[in-house]
């Protein structure tokens, strides 16, 4: 089946515990919370917290929450219940960069006392500009000289607000020349007159990225820091920044590829125009690849911690995962595990003349093939059935199994019928068939023929009325954002959503929310969690049953 591949992080990590190098691992994961999270955060999520499972360690949730004007509460609660619901459990409490902004302020004070940071009044364009490029040098800003004493006392009045925004910065003193752009003096803060979610109006500077996030891993005491790889350039300054501070800790940044998935976008900024301009229902719409999209869709956390095991863990870039087989590793999950039921998606009428009305036969069968543990279920038959209308041809070709007229087929965990006649609306389209009961063929063969085909049914006067919303991608072309030239939201698939009115066995009247069957013949569903809670009979078409991942 399924299998795990290669990852590296993971074998690096067991030889070092092996070798007694480290004692605890201690992992984080570290979401900004601008966003819901997406599978590519449950790549991460899984590494993170899995590496910490598996050696006994600790995995940290830290919000990474340096950029007020971009973040809110409501993510800050959805990434907690995503992580939750994908079955990890963060060490200690809910840790926020922002918990150590006092410490990085002192911090930052002392680079500047030892000569290493300074208060810089260039504009972000003029910064940009004398920081070079990859084949140009940096020039020194005219402002780099300053004293320590200056520079603290800039550096305090930025504090206090006393300064607009982009009219200061403060810089670290590294090296205008450096081959390396990151470390040609990066920014630590900037000014922000933004309140924050959890520190309020407290303060008007901000520390950047760079400047916060090793120094909170040293913090907390994370033994691997563990990151997508555009971070790889800036690991020079992630040292860098450890080896002038007092940190109590000495963390390691491990870069591993990201993940990239067809038919698909992972990244936040884009998912939100998504939500934004209205072309999904929210951000736990069924076709977004956020986490609570594809929980919503009927995902389970078993088969995103399988298929984040099966793609594995490396740095090669640019590697783009066939969404087949994240669909394989739902089908994987749900075929042993989702009790079977019969749903017809688009309702024909047949009526069985040989059945009399008030006929109350009810079939026992089970609820999985396979699972005694899931019961069984209870199929009523009565004189009135609806089937698929697509299992019935009036002039079929000849491989066609299924009804046509004068031809029999057996009616799913039922008995074998024959089409007798077929009646039409004024318009001439099909509306009904009529066919008889051939009621010795229970659980055998007819007498000297032989019925190849099987159907779905379900009682018409039994069946209850059911919302079937089926899912396609989102995008109609395997890498909607490859192409810089043309906007990403131009490849949208319009007709990714389609709703149908069906008829499901009367076994489906009630069902809690996010629960999920096979329903024969079609695929994997799911009762919404949101309709279901408004006690709204809605499925979600979680993948069909063909399986097209090529291993
Ligand atoms: P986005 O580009 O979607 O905004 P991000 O990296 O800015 O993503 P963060 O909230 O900073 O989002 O991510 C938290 C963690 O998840 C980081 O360690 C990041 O490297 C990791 N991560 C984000 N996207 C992916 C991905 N596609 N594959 C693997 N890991 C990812
Ligand atoms: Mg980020
Ligand atoms: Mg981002």
């Amino acid at each position: 089946e399924s299998t795990s591949a290669p990852n590296f992080i993971r074998n690096q990590i067991r030889e070092e515990v092996d070798a007694g190098t480290v004692d605890k691992v201690v992992t984080r994961f570290p979401p900004e919370p601008n966003g819901f999270l997406h599978i590519g955060h449950a790549k991460s999520i899984c590494l993170n917290f899995g590496i910490a499972e598996q050696f006994g360690g600790d995995c940290h949730l830290r919000f990474d929450d340096t950029n007020p004007a971009k973040e809110e509460q409501v993510y800050i609660d959805a990434i907690k219940a995503d992580v939750e619901w994908l079955g990890f459990e963060w060490a200690g409490p809910v840790r926020f960069a922002s918990d150590y902004f006092d410490q990085l302020y002192a911090w930052a004070q002392h680079l500047v006392r030892e000569d290493k940071a300074y208060v810089d009044d260039l504009s972000p364009d003029e910064i940009r500009d004398y920081r070079g490029t990859l084949t140009e040098p940096g020039r020194p800003s005219p402002y780099r000289d300053r004293s320590a004493d200056e520079n603290l006392d800039l550096l305090e009045r930025m504090r206090k607000g006393e300064f607009a925004e982009g009219e200061k910065v403060l810089r670290a003193k590294i090296d205008m020349a450096s081959p390396n752009i990151n470390l040609r003096d990066p920014i630590l803060y900037r000014i922000r007159h933004a309140s924050h979610h959890q520190t309020g109006d407290k303060w008007k500077i901000y520390p950047s990225y760079d400047f916060t996030h090793g120094q909170s891993d040293a913090i907390e005491g994370v033994t691997h820091s563990i990151c997508t790889l555009e971070f790889e350039d800036h690991r020079p300054l992630y040292d860098w920044f450890l080896a002038n501070l007092p940190v109590p800790g000495t963390p390691r940044q491990i870069e591993f590829a990201r993940l990239n998935l067809d038919y698909t976008v992972t990244s936040k900024r884009k998912l939100k125009l998504l939500v934004d301009q209205g072309f999904v229902d929210g951000w736990d719409d069924p076709r977004m690849p956020t986490i609570s999209g594809m929980r919503r869709r009927g995902y389970t956390p078993g088969s995103i911690r399988k298929f984040c095991e099966m793609i594995g863990v490396t740095r090669a870039e640019g590697g783009v995962v066939d969404i087949a087989m994240l669909y394989h590793a739902i089908r994987a999950d749900l075929e042993d595990n989702a009790p079977r039921a019969m749903c017809v998606l688009k309702p024909l009428k047949v009526v069985l003349t040989n059945v009399p009305a008030g006929h109350d036969e009810v079939f026992e069968v089970a609820g999985h093939p396979a699972r005694d543990d899931m019961g069984t279920r209870r199929l009523p038959l009565t004189r009135e059935i609806w089937i698929d209308a697509d299992d019935f041809m009036e002039a079929p070709p000849k491989k066609f199994f299924r009804l046509a007229p004068g031809k029999e087929v057996r009616l799913r965990n039922a008995y074998v019928i024959r089409c007798d006649e077929v009646i039409k609306d004024a318009a001439g389209e099909v509306s009904e068939l009529r066919c008889s009961v051939d009621f010795d063929t229970l659980g055998q063969n007819p007498e000297g023929r032989k019925v190849k085909g099987v159907i779905h049914w379900v009682s018409a006067e039994q069946a209850v009325p059911v919302e079937v919303r089926l899912y396609d991608n989102l995008f109609q072309v395997e890498a909607p954002d490859r192409d810089r030239d043309v906007d990403f939201l131009e490849h949208l698939n319009r007709d990714s959503l389609s709703v149908v009115e069906g008829y499901a066995e009367p076994s489906l009247a009630e069902v809690a929310p996010e629960s999920r069957y096979q329903f024969e013949r079609i695929g994997y569903f799911c009762a919404d969690r949101h309709a279901a809670a408004e006690g709204k009979r809605v499925f979600n078409r979680i993948v069909g049953l063909k399986d097209s991942w090529a291993r």
